[in-house]
C-alpha cells in the first residue's frame, strides 16, 4: 500500500520524475513540450511562495471570485433522512457558477505575471473553456479555446458563451473529434507560441504542472471550510464526512486538502464518480470499476481503456464528469487508502436532485448530485453526531434543459 506523508502538500508528494507513489502522473509529453512546461514551472514555483503574488490571489478571490463561499446545515434534508447532519458548502455561489473559476483566475494571473497577451486551453464540456473566457476577458487577455468538433455541436451553448467573452474557438477535427484530440491540439499550439502564449488546463490532471496549479487555487475551498467547520462545532468533529463528485477531481482536491492529514477515522474523504445509466458498462468511474493504469492528458492514471489499452469514450448524464481518466491525485489517494471512492448512477444523481429541490433551497448541478446521492444513501444509518459535508460545485441552471426533460419539471 502506498503512504502519504504527513505536512507535506499532497501536490508535493511525487519523485524527481513528476511520479506520485512512483505509479502515478509524470511527464509524458513530447520532447519540444519541455522548455513551456519548464517555463511554467519555474514561474509557479517561485510566485507561490511570493507575497506580493499571493495577496494579488487573495484580493481577486474575495473580489472576482466571491470567497468565501457559504457553508450551511440542510436541515429540512437531514430531517427526512433522520441520521447524520447534511451539510452544504455552497462552492457555485462562485462567479460563474462552479469551481472552475478559481484554476482560470490563477492562470489569467500567471499568464500577466510572464507579461503573455494569449492564453489557451483545451474544453471538452465547455465549462473549463467558458470560465477561462471569462478570466481572459477580465485580465485583458486574448483567449483562444481548442475543442473537439464533436463537443462543439453537443456544447453549443457553452461555444456562445465563450465567444460572448471575447475567445475564439479553435475547431479540431481530428482523431475522435472531442477532449482527448482537443487536448493534443492544444498543446501543439503552445510548443509554437509559447512566446507570447500561455496554457491552462481546466482540471487536476495533464503534464505534472498542471495538477499543481490547479489543486493549489481549488485548495482555496477547504482553506474555508476547515474555519467554518471549526466555527460552527467548535473543533473539526469526531465524524466528519466530506463527499464531493469526481470528473477530473479539481474540486474533490480543492474540498479536501487541508483535510488529508486528519486521521481517515474521523475524516473521511469520499469521492462519487459517474456511474452512467444504470444498465450501461460504459460509466466514468475509473477509480470504482477497476481500470488499468495508462496514459491519459500526459500522465499515467487510471484510465477507462479496451483490450489494447486504446482510451474508451464514457457515458453520463452529467457532461462536467464524463471524462475516462482521473487525476493521478486521487490514484494516490485511492491506492494510499486515504479516500474512498464510489459511484452514483444517472438515476441516483436526478433523484438527489429533485429530493433536495423538493425539501431545499439549493439547486445543485447534475455532478454534485452525484455526491449527494451518496449522502442520501449513507446519512439514515449513520448518528446525528456525524457531520456530512457536500461540496455543491456546481449551479443547475446549466442543466435546465436536461433536468426538464428527464424530470419533467421546471427549477
Ligand atoms: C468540471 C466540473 C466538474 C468535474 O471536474 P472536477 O475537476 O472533478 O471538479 C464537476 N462539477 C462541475 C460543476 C464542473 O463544472
Amino acid at each position: 500500500m502506498m503512504k502519504l506523508k504527513k505536512g507535506k502538500l499532497l501536490i508535493d508528494q511525487h519523485n524527481k520524475n513528476y511520479m506520485y507513489g512512483k505509479k502515478f502522473g509524470g511527464n509524458y509529453v513530447p520532447e519540444t513540450l519541455k522548455k513551456p512546461i519548464e517555463d511554467l514551472t519555474n514561474l509557479f514555483e517561485k510566485l507561490r511562495y511570493n507575497k506580493k503574488f499571493l495577496n494579488e490571489r487573495d484580493y481577486y478571490f474575495k473580489n472576482y471570485v466571491g470567497v468565501p463561499t457559504p457553508f450551511f446545515k440542510l436541515n429540512n434534508l437531514t430531517k427526512h433522512l433522520g441520521g447524520a447532519q447534511i451539510w452544504c458548502k455552497q462552492v457555485s455561489k462562485a462567479n460563474g457558477g462552479a469551481h472552475k473559476i478559481y484554476n482560470a483566475t490563477v492562470h489569467a494571473l500567471l499568464c500577466k505575471r510572464a507579461k503573455k497577451k494569449y492564453i489557451i486551453g483545451d474544453t471538452g464540456a465547455g465549462y473549463a473553456g467558458k470560465m477561462l473566457s471569462m478570466a481572459a476577458k477580465k485580465f485583458g487577455l486574448k483567449c483562444k479555446i481548442f475543442m473537439g468538433t464533436k463537443d462543439i455541436v453537443r456544447q453549443a451553448v457553452n461555444c456562445r458563451a465563450m465567444r460572448k467573452n471575447g475567445a475564439e474557438i479553435v475547431p479540431v477535427n481530428s482523431g475522435s473529434r472531442t477532449l482527448v484530440d482537443a487536448v493534443s491540439e492544444c498543446m501543439r499550439y503552445w510548443v509554437s507560441n509559447n512566446d507570447t502564449t500561455s496554457m491552462c488546463v481546466g482540471s487536476t490532471v495533464g503534464p505534472n504542472i498542471f495538477i499543481k496549479i490547479c489543486a493549489w487555487s481549488t485548495a482555496q475551498i477547504s482553506r474555508e471550510l476547515i474555519v467554518q467547520v471549526k466555527k460552527e462545532f467548535g473543533k473539526v468533529p469526531k465524524k466528519l464526512k466530506l463527499i464531493n463528485c469526481i470528473g477530473g477531481g479539481s474540486s474533490a482536491m480543492g474540498f479536501w486538502n487541508e483535510f488529508i492529514d486528519y486521521d481517515k477515522n474521523q475524516v473521511e474523504l469520499i469521492g462519487v464518480e459517474a456511474g452512467g445509466p444504470k444498465d450501461s458498462k460504459r460509466h466514468a468511474a475509473p477509480l470504482t470499476n477497476g481500470a488499468k493504469i495508462g496514459v491519459l492528458h500526459g500522465a499515467l492514471q487510471y484510465v477507462i481503456q479496451d483490450a489494447e489499452g486504446q482510451i474508451e469514450e464514457t457515458e453520463s448524464i452529467s457532461a462536467g464528469l464524463d471524462y475516462p481518466g482521473v487525476s493521478p491525485l486521487h490514484c494516490l489517494l485511492k491506492d494510499s487508502k486515504r479516500a474512498r471512492y464510489t459511484s452514483a448512477t444517472d438515476e441516483e444523481a436526478l433523484a438527489a436532485f429533485k429530493l433536495i429541490s423538493k425539501l431545499e433551497k439549493v439547486r445543485p448541478s447534475l455532478e454534485p448530485a452525484h455526491a449527494f446521492a451518496e449522502a442520501i444513501k449513507i446519512a439514515p444509518r449513520l448518528n446525528k453526531d456525524t457531520i456530512i459535508a457536500v461540496n455543491s460545485c456546481g449551479d443547475a441552471k446549466k442543466d435546465m434543459n436536461i433536468i426538464k426533460k428527464r424530470l419533467g419539471c421546471s427549477l
